[in-house]
């Protein structure tokens, strides 16, 4: 007789899992139309969440940005926040990641080609969990290089639309250039990184690129802001010239996958002490005990 099947202790997913308008697959099974609005015009949207310890970090933010997103691409989802919520915790549940990263992307749905929005069609709703990409050490021990671009993105970065090719063009040059992200320049000012907020210290002052259409509203962003008030750091959300990054002690950039990490080099110029910096180390330390307080 053959061995009975253990239905108690499943081999967990290796590659992750996906949930697909309504069903549980994995991905080889997780398919999408050449029709897709998403594919075709990049008709969509998206959140990406870190899963610590397999619970979701920060997972009423990013549906609630995602909810911003969607009404400002007048996207219906007939699904609440919470819905979507419940979906995401099963979906990291089935997996039984604990360390990983939630990606979350609906677009407007499987139609002929027209650029018109398609009439009664349900949106393509996607959520894939996988191991987290881990960052070495390194780059928090030894600190990240980055160079400045232009840039070259529409005027509604505060919509986290999955059009990301301006950020996929300066990342890569930022890469094939020796750097490890690109921090974007519009009009002398800078704006963000390819895929991170930006913050400055110089002077006693904490300062960051203030909230508009020119940037993402960074839930990281927003939990390190929360911390660096609550330490009594004095916090200022304004315009910030390309020629004060050099000039900063610290520069530091913030994301979801990324956390904090603290920039040495900008444009081959060293920044502060071409080291990691207190104020970076100081607010990183107390953003992983809020992670430990949530997980
Ligand atoms: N700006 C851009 C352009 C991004 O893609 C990201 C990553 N989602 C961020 C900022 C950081 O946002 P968050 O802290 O919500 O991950």
């Amino acid at each position: 007789m053959d061995q009975p099947v253990e239905l108690s202790t499943p081999t967990p997913p290796a590659e992750g899992l996906v949930w697909l308008n309504g069903e549980f697959l994995d991905f080889a099974r997780a398919l999408i139309s050449v029709d897709d609005r998403g594919f075709l015009f990049g008709d969509g949207v998206y959140e990406v969440v870190r899963v610590y310890d397999g619970h979701p970090f920060a997972l009423d933010a990013h549906m609630a940005r995602l909810r911003q997103s969607l009404n400002a691409i007048e996207l219906e989802v007939s699904l609440t926040n919470e819905e979507l919520a419940a979906i995401a915790c099963e979906l990291i549940d089935r997996s039984r990641l604990k360390e990983a990263e939630l990606y979350l992307q609906i677009t407007r749905g499987v139609a002929r080609r027209l650029h018109l929005f398609p009439v009664g069609v349900p949106p393509t709703m996607v959520m894939t969990i996988r191991p987290v990409r881990v960052v070495p050490n390194e780059f928090r021990e030894k600190g990240i290089v980055a160079r400045t671009f232009p840039d070259e993105r529409w005027e509604r970065c505060d919509v986290k639309s999955i059009n990301l090719l301006p950020n996929v063009l300066a990342k890569e040059r930022a890469h094939r250039a020796g750097a490890d992200e690109a921090i974007l320049v519009r009009d002398g000012l800078i704006t963000e990184g390819t895929s991170s907020n930006l913050f400055l210290f110089r002077d006693d002052e904490l300062a960051t690129p203030r909230i508009d259409h020119r940037i993402l509203t960074g839930v990281t962003r927003g939990l390190v802001l929360r911390i660096a008030r609550q330490k009594g750091y004095r916090i200022v959300e304004r315009d910030i010239r390309v020629e004060e990054l050099q000039a900063a002690t610290e520069v530091f950039v913030s994301s979801t996958v990324m956390e904090l990490l603290p920039v040495i080099e900008i444009d081959d110029v060293r920044i502060g002490s071409g080291q990691p910096g207190p104020v970076f180390r100081d607010l990183y330390a107390t953003y992983r005990e809020a992670v430990r307080a949530k997980s």
